[in-house]
């Protein structure tokens, strides 16, 4: 089974998408990696996802991606004394740790942590920001404010605090145990929300060890300001529209989004656009022109993968959600605009070996139409700067670990597959002409085509990339020298 496209395919699995052939049908259309998000549900359900998704992997031979999308410090007001009360624009609202039910006067909000750090001036958006608070007077146990935006507020509706960083742990005692859950039972990526700062990964790292890719969401200001050493330190981003569009003008969300992939793509690490993108089809059997656009767009930026929420997590059309967005992928994929865009976007290789030979691939690839590469690749390293290079051809990355396959499932053009070739003391004859048995079989090459390999020498040994052979295709399966 192969893909004709190099852009990914997350989707989120919920209600509407988690019996084993709805898995099995958003594979076929699709979907390279699946989300289990740890906002809703119970470890037993992610438990039965997980072991449908391992079943699906062997039944389909392909590895498939889990991303465990840990909640993080989700801020919520309290109690209502009636479920929900009116507040008008420019009306007094008290905020308070009390926790009798409010009303339109007081409302508890049960976060001393939001307190000790509000301001005079500081804003509090209510329910994705459908009401606004601003703060005039405060104290370390409650705020006074004013209604800048009115509206209907809730029971435990969401708050998000956009300007200020706040003085917690973005690891709750929840998301600890999610974290050790989802390791026992071998997510590949972790998704972290609420990231403050650099510091909050390297949490996260203490905590979940080196095994497992960490994937930052970000959807807070304060990590945008130190964008650059979150990136050095996590494995991958995630641009979270939904807060991120909370806690910032919608008008601020598309140019950050097109700086962050360009970051991305910069430092080499896969980046995954989420949230809304197809977001009417949680209702309806077709997109919206405009979503079609937005998917058509972060595929021209060269993201590694694009996302499905509610669409296929709850809504009415999971299936058909992940079959029009692969088809919109395919579609922008196909046009030549997009090889130009991504030429003309190419970072500069690093001073490494490892850069100058997945640089050197790209330009083969480009000068003799080259049908694939192909890595051999450990820790997945190598794979991850030949897919920084975009090349027009799928990148076959050929790996010992089933571990390092399914991490490079979230990444740009790579199809991953596990081999035990490239060991201590193979022969380079014997690594060569694995590497066009196995693009042939994968239906990536036929004879007469060339493939571009990249592989380290002597073998088996992590860190050694430097060498690129291109082989032709024989007919005898076997894959003569050129
Ligand atoms: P969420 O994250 O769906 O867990 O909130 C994504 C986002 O905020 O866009
Ligand atoms: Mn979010």
């Amino acid at each position: 089974m192969r893909r004709n496209r190099k852009t990914k395919l997350v989707a989120t699995l919920g209600p509407s998408s988690s019996d084993p052939d709805t898995l099995r049908e958003m594979f076929d259309a699709g979907a390279d990696v699946f989300r289990l998000n740890f906002s809703h549900g119970f470890h037993a359900e992610f438990a039965r996802r997980v072991s449908a998704i391992r079943d699906l992997e062997s039944l389909v031979g392909r590895p498939i991606g889990i991303l465990a999308d840990i909640q993080g410090p989700k801020l919520r007001l309290g109690m209502i004394e009636s479920g929900s009360v009116l507040v008008e624009k420019e009306a007094a609202l008290r905020l308070d740790l009390d926790p009798d039910p409010g009303d339109s006067r007081r409302i508890p909000l049960p976060h001393p942590e939001i307190f000790s750090v509000l301001r005079p001036g500081s804003e509090l958006m209510i329910d994705d920001g459908r009401v606004r608070l601003r703060v005039v007077r405060c104290a370390g146990d409650h705020a006074e404010t004013e209604v800048i935006v009115g509206g209907r507020l809730g029971n435990h509706k969401g708050v998000n605090v956009p300007d200020l960083v706040l003085p917690i742990s973005v690891i709750t005692e929840k998301d600890r145990r999610d974290v050790e859950w989802a390791l026992k039972q071998g997510a590949d990526w972790i998704a972290q929300s609420f990231v403050q700062r650099p510091e909050d990964v390297a949490e996260l790292r203490a905590l979940a060890g080196e095994q497992v890719k960490i994937m930052v969401k970000l959807e807070k200001p304060s990590a945008l300001d130190c964008l650059d050493e979150i990136m050095e330190i996590c494995d991958g981003v995630m641009v979270a529209r939904g807060d991120l569009g909370v806690e910032l003008p919608p008008q601020k969300v598309p140019v950050i989004q097109k700086s962050i992939i360009r970051r991305a793509r910069q430092i080499g690490k896969p980046v995954v656009i989420a949230t809304h993108m197809l977001d009417s089809m949680v209702t309806n059997p077709v997109p919206t022109r405009a979503e079609a656009s937005d998917v058509a767009t972060a595929v021209y930026d060269g993201v590694d993968a694009v996302m499905l929420s509610a669409e296929s997590a709850a809504g009415e059309y999971p299936v058909a959600s992940v079959r029009m967005m692969n088809r919109i992928i395919e579609e922008v994929e196909t046009d030549p605009m997009y090889r130009d865009i991504l030429d003309s976007q190419r970072p500069a290789p690093e001073n490494t070996t490892a850069d100058a030979i997945c640089n050197g691939l790209q330009r083969i690839i480009g000068i003799l139409s080259s049908a694939a590469t192909v890595t051999y690749t450990a820790s997945g390293s190598t794979s991850l700067r030949a897919a920084r290079e975009r090349p027009d051809a799928p990148i076959l990355s050929l790996t010992p670990f089933s571990e390092t396959a399914r991490h490079l499932t979230i990444v740009w053009g790579i199809h991953a597959v596990t081999v035990d070739v490239a060991h201590e003391g193979a022969e380079f004859l014997e690594v060569i002409s694995a590497a066009t048995e196995i693009a042939q079989r994968e239906m990536f090459a036929q004879p007469g085509q060339e493939i571009v390999i990249a592989a380290g020498l002597p073998f088996g040994i992590s860190g050694t990339t430097n060498l690129i052979h291109v082989a032709r295709i024989g007919p005898d399966n076997a894959g003569q020298q050129t």
